[in-house]
């Protein structure tokens, strides 16, 4: 039997209306994965690692899912082309996007392949992931470093 794991996906936007991309973000990815099991308040946040007049608006969603990290991959990246994306980043540089679905964590598994690395390599260091992932999920484990959601928030808070 495929075991069913607890997923949870960062969301942001900062192009068009931003609150109906998350909204259908969700929406789609609900049809794939089943009903969202969680979801975070949406977020007014600043751009992090480029500058832009526009800011984000971003979410956590969790799912249970039995689907394989490579086919959620290619699920959410679909849900970012059917939503009107047309950049990637690549080698740090950023840009405004319509919809980015990154997958945060997968259960309790750390994963690095050439196109993905889960938990996802930057999230303890991006407040607009760890406050909302903390609203829904403040006592999940980050595999790789062992500590707690609410834990790394409250570090990278101290750091500021
Ligand atoms: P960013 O989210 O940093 O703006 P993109 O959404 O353009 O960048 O994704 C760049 C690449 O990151 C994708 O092609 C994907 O293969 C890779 N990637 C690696 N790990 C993850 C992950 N955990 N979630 C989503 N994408 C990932
Ligand atoms: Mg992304």
């Amino acid at each position: 039997m495929t075991e069913r794991h607890i997923i949870y996906l960062g969301l942001g936007t900062n192009n068009g209306d931003r609150e109906e991309n998350l909204t259908r973000a969700i929406e789609e990815l609900s049809l794939a994965l089943g009903s969202c099991t969680a979801r975070s308040a949406f977020i007014e946040t600043e751009p992090w690692g480029f500058s832009s007049d526009n800011r984000f608006l971003n979410c956590v969603v969790a799912f249970e899912t039995e689907k394989s990290p490579t086919e959620l991959l290619g699920i959410t990246e679909g849900i970012e082309r059917k939503l009107g994306r047309t950049t990637k980043s690549g080698g740090g540089i950023y840009h405004d996007r319509i919809i980015d679905i990154d997958i945060l964590l997968y259960g309790n598994e750390s994963i690095s392949t050439e196109r993905l690395t889960i938990p996802h390599p930057l999230m303890h260091k991006r407040d607009f992931v760890l406050v909302p992932l903390a609203e829904i999920a403040a006592a999940a484990t980050h595999p790789t470093t062992g500590k707690s959601i609410g834990r790394l928030l409250h570090e990278l808070t101290d750091e500021q």
